[in-house]
């Protein structure tokens, strides 16, 4: 998955991650819960006669092995998903360290694992401490998984504790180090995730701000760059419509020299303004091309629409000017309009440059007009 499919929300994200750390720690661990039963079933005293069981508990280890691997992380990133995932791989950690627990619990009552009941006994600490180190992101079902594990081998070593005093101490005194560890590796995972969400976070302001006009607000060249080129793609893969406004305020110098440069800027931002009042729907990509050429990117809408809204701006700045600081400034704008057509336009290149020339002759014509790129 890359970056840009990363889930944005800071909710999913950590979801998200937490889906993929899980995968990857249960598909390490699976295997030797199954290698572990085979070493304790085959260094009993009697494996032969025990087969039955043997291949039953063989089975089951497996069955979750099996499992754990096909239990493939969903492909949404919607929270819902990615939760039900976690969930039900949650239901596949219990279940084998159930299982586990129960095997140490019977290693410890029948006499004929006499020999393999260390394997057994070290198999349950290392999968405690596995446990705690690695799957310290959910912490009270990170606790009831150990208890799972450790449980029922503690119940039995307690009946038994005239004998097994010693080592009962021994893995009760562990049990408590466990729960301590995890409650560490569960605010150091926190702590991660909370700094790469932030660095995602600050990642993609920088991004938006590399591509926001600072004075405007509006999209700034950089991202007419990559956004154009995309689109006509998209149009050119897809079909739709994809129409391009260019508008360049008239004789905006003028203005600079007659108000200044400051006033200029602030004509500059009154314009954007107006543009978002008038262009106002969430596809409508607003942009400043730079100096005072702006530009709109209209997705799935017909040249005549486009004109008809590029030609009611161009009416209302032209009969109301822009007001800075309560006073009336005149303004008119030309503006060039086109629609993308496949026969006539091979890229986007083309495509702007049809547009620009259009509106290159609306300045030639005498200004304040509105000009449709032409189709020869
Ligand atoms: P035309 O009708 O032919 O487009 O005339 P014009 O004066 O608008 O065009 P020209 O390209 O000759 O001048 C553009 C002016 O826009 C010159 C420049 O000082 C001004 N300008 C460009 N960027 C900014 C800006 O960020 N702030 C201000 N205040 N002025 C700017
Ligand atoms: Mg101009
Ligand atoms: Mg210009």
């Amino acid at each position: 998955m890359t970056d840009s499919e990363l889930p944005s929300q800071p909710q999913n994200f950590a979801l998200w991650r937490e889906v993929q750390d899980t995968r990857v720690r249960t598909r390490l661990g699976g295997i030797y819960y199954l290698l572990a039963w085979l070493l304790t079933w085959l260094f009993c005293s009697v494996p032969a006669s025990m087969l039955g069981s043997g291949l039953l508990a063989s089975a089951f280890f497996a069955l979750m092995l099996a499992l754990r691997l096909l239990h493939r992380p969903p492909a949404q990133t919607s929270g819902g998903c990615l939760q039900l995932w976690i969930d039900r791989h949650w239901y596949l950690i219990y279940l084998t360290a159930l299982g586990w627990g129960l095997v140490h619990a019977w290693v410890l009552v029948d006499t004929r694992f006499e020999p393999s009941r260390l394997i057994a006994t070290l198999s349950t600490i290392a999968f405690s401490t596995a446990m705690a180190f690695n799957f310290a992101m959910r912490k009270v079902r990170c606790v009831v998984a150990i208890l799972f594990l450790y449980l029922p081998g503690l119940g039995v070593l307690l009946t038994q504790r005239e004998e097994q005093q010693a080592l009962l101490i021994t893995l009760a005194f562990y049990l408590s180090y466990l729960l301590l560890a995890l409650n560490r590796s569960h605010r150091e995972y926190r702590n991660t995730l909370t700094m790469e969400q932030q660095l995602i976070d600050q990642r993609e302001r920088y991004d938006r701000l590399s591509r926001t006009d600072s004075l405007t607000q509006l999209g700034n060249r950089l991202q007419f760059n990559s956004l154009f080129p995309a689109l006509v793609a998209n149009v050119q893969r897809q079909g739709g419509q994809l129409s391009l406004v260019l508008l360049d305020i008239d004789f905006f110098k003028r203005i600079n020299d007659e108000y200044g440069h400051s006033t200029g800027d602030q004509c500059l931002y009154a314009f954007a303004e107006r543009m978002r009042n008038v262009f106002r729907r969430d596809s409508d990509a607003l942009l400043r091309l730079g100096g005072e050429e702006f530009g709109v990117l209209m997705m799935n809408t017909p040249l005549e629409q486009a004109r008809e809204l590029a030609e009611e701006f161009r009416r209302d700045l032209t009969s109301r000017g822009l007001e800075i600081q309560g006073q009336i400034l005149p303004m008119t704008a030309s503006l060039g309009v086109g629609s993308f057509d496949a026969r006539r336009d091979g890229n986007a290149e083309t495509f702007f440059k049809r547009v620009d020339d259009a509106l290159y002759l609306a300045k030639a014509e005498g200004r304040d007009r509105l000009v449709l790129a032409s189709l020869d």
